[in-house]
């Protein structure tokens, strides 16, 4: 087990894992212990932060950071990023109910993951509840996506952002040309990978401010 660019971001036989404090699977995945350390498999299947750190994906993540995680859903890749952040927080903002009764059973478990049942375009219901926020971690297929993801690196003053673009959820007639040169406009676009091979139709996107 090697570990690589983040903090308990390990790699082994070309397949990743997360170091985690949890012994037991969140949805399904192997568990390897060794040295009384657990680590998760990552599968890029799975996640689309896996695929995109498989397709070359170097986002800045430390264990202290605060994450804003908007489009939580059942907890899958907020479990991973959990594990990531182990001295840090993860505040998971997800507006459906069915998926939502998952996060609090995660949050159940993990003291570090915080969920909230709320709309993602509307930082200003859950701002209230987030004192830092060092990263913000997008993954919602909504035609204005790229609207949502300004307006909260805008509101919680972020310096650093991962957005997981759908082109399928595109309105009509816009490129992603025309959707990156809106990030342009407004933050340093660092990386831009196709992960389609993947998750079709997405592409992920770092930013700084
Ligand atoms: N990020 C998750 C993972 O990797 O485990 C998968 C997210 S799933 C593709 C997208 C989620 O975003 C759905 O659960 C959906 O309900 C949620 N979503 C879409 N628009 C939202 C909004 N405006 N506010 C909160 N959640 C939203």
């Amino acid at each position: 087990m090697k570990e690589i660019f983040a903090d308990n971001l390990y790699e082994e036989n070309g397949k990743l894992f997360t170091a985690s404090k949890y012994p037991k699977p969140v949805y399904g995945e192997d568990v390897i212990k060794r040295n009384n350390v657990y680590y998760r498999l990552f599968s890029p299947l799975r996640s689309k932060l896996s695929s995109s750190i498989k397709s070359g994906l170097r986002p800045e993540i430390k264990k202290s950071f605060h994450v804003v995680y908007l489009g939580a859903s059942t907890g899958t890749t907020v479990s991973h990023v959990s594990d990531i952040v182990s001295d840090g927080l993860v505040f998971a903002i997800e507006f459906s109910p069915m998926p939502f009764v998952k996060l609090m059973q995660l949050s159940s478990v993990r003291s570090n993951v915080l969920p909230m049942l709320l709309d993602a375009s509307k930082p200003q219901t859950f701002g209230i509840f987030i004192d830092k926020t060092d990263l913000i971690y997008q993954d919602i297929a909504q035609p204005n996506q790229i609207d949502i993801f300004i307006r909260n690196m805008k509101f919680f003053d972020a310096k650093r952002g991962i957005l997981m673009f759908k082109t399928y959820s595109m309105r009509a007639g816009s490129s992603i040309n025309d959707e990156i040169k809106k990030l342009k406009d407004e933050f340093t676009v660092q990386q831009v990978k196709d992960i389609s091979r993947f998750h079709k139709g997405h592409y992920a996107i770092t930013v700084t401010s």
